[in-house]
């Protein structure tokens, strides 16, 4: 049982799941402002004790408003969880089953299951099942303490369904959301490298892999580009990493600036980048590796790295050959990037087939 509270303690903690006590705070507001309606709802019916618990209701609301606003998460959920419980109780003596005050209660479930640790959930949704099944035995028995006029009572239930209703749509639509975000986050996080935001070099393998089963398929050329940054372990040496990550992320912009929409690329390793040039042969995939190269040279990277200092590029090219993997293409640029480098660097070098 202690660890059951002191896990439940730590999902409680205001620095987990952020996005849901955000939730939990719009939800205060609307069952507030629901209390405010209650108030007046039940005046006009005639029952001015149902009228007034709805004061205390707004104001417990108003309690874990500024609770949850204060990260004191624990406060808030107990003032949440005793005012459900105990509106949804009284309403039901006394006015009755049919007030519908119940469906309220089940609004509890979801937010159970996705909030609390499987234990403490089981334990809460037990309890919460018992509540519901206790109140329905009582009113088998006794009759509602003030009950209240049969259409006024309908109008309550019509009332409370679609509160219940609205909200229950208003909670599903809001963790779609929160579902699709996650994962769109968790997509990008996968696939995109956090320093260029340039594909991974694992993201960059699953494209390439597709590109060699189109090639399979429809025989257009394939082009692939291995570049590397020539002496770039002098420019972390001489300005200091942090201003080698500043080149880097540059060098992304400038190789993306140059190629079309459709073309891939990704750093492929520390200061080593890969594009995967769809349709193109190996004499275009050089003139594209040429004009990369040129836009090097016309750039002005003593803004980047505040001296007067170049950053050039070698690359190699290569192009898909029927019959080969895409290691067999990737090796042959990776030897024509070889030469250039030993050639003297800042050149564009094809493969030799
Ligand atoms: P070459 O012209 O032969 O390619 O020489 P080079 O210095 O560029 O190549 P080398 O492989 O000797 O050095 C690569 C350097 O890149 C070493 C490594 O510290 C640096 N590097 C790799 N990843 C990062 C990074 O994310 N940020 C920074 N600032 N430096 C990196
Ligand atoms: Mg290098
Ligand atoms: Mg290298």
């Amino acid at each position: 049982m202690e660890s059951v509270i002191t896990r439940a303690t730590y999902e409680l903690a205001p620095g987990r799941r952020p996005q849901f006590w955000r939730l939990a705070m719009r939800c205060t507001q609307i069952a507030g402002t629901v209390d405010v309606i209650f108030f007046f709802l039940f005046q006009a019916l005639g029952s001015p004790v149902l009228a007034w618990v709805n004061v205390v209701s707004v104001a417990m609301y108003a309690g874990a408003y500024y609770a949850l606003k204060n990260h004191r998460n624990k406060i808030a959920v107990i003032l949440i969880w005793a005012e459900v419980l105990g509106h949804a109780g009284l309403g039901i003596v006394l006015i009755g089953w049919q007030s519908g005050f119940h469906y309220y209660l089940l609004m509890f479930i979801p937010a159970i299951c996705v909030s609390a640790p499987r234990r403490w959930a089981v334990f809460a949704l037990l309890a919460l099942w018992g509540y519901y099944i206790g109140l329905d035995g009582l009113m088998w028995y006794i009759e509602p303490l003030q009950p209240i006029h049969q259409t006024a009572l309908h109008v309550v239930h019509l009332f409370n369904l679609s509160v219940v209703f609205a909200m229950f749509s208003y909670l599903a639509s809001y963790y779609l959301r929160m579902v699709v975000t996650a994962q769109r986050n968790l997509r990008e996080m996968a696939t995109t490298d956090s320093l260029t935001g340039l594909f991974n070099r694992r993201h960059m393998t699953y494209l390439a892999e597709k590109e060699v089963a189109r090639f399979r398929r429809s025989g257009h050329p394939v082009g692939l580009l291995l570049l590397d940054i020539d002496h770039f372990k002098l420019i972390n040496d001489a300005y200091g990493h942090e201003a080698g990550d500043r080149v880097l992320r540059v060098v992304a912009d400038v190789i993306r600036d140059e190629l079309r929409a459709q073309d891939l690329v990704g750093r492929w390793g520390g200061e080593e980048f890969l594009v995967i040039l769809p349709d193109t042969d190996s004499a275009n995939a050089q003139a594209s590796a040429e004009r990369i190269r040129n836009a090097f040279l016309a750039r002005d990277w003593s803004a980047v790295i505040d001296r007067d200092a170049d950053v050039t590029i070698s690359i190699g090219v290569s192009e898909l050959q029927a019959g080969e993997d895409l290691s067999a293409a990737l090796s042959r640029a990776d030897e024509a990037l070889y030469r250039g480098k030993s050639g003297g660097r800042n050149r564009v070098e094809l493969e030799t087939v």
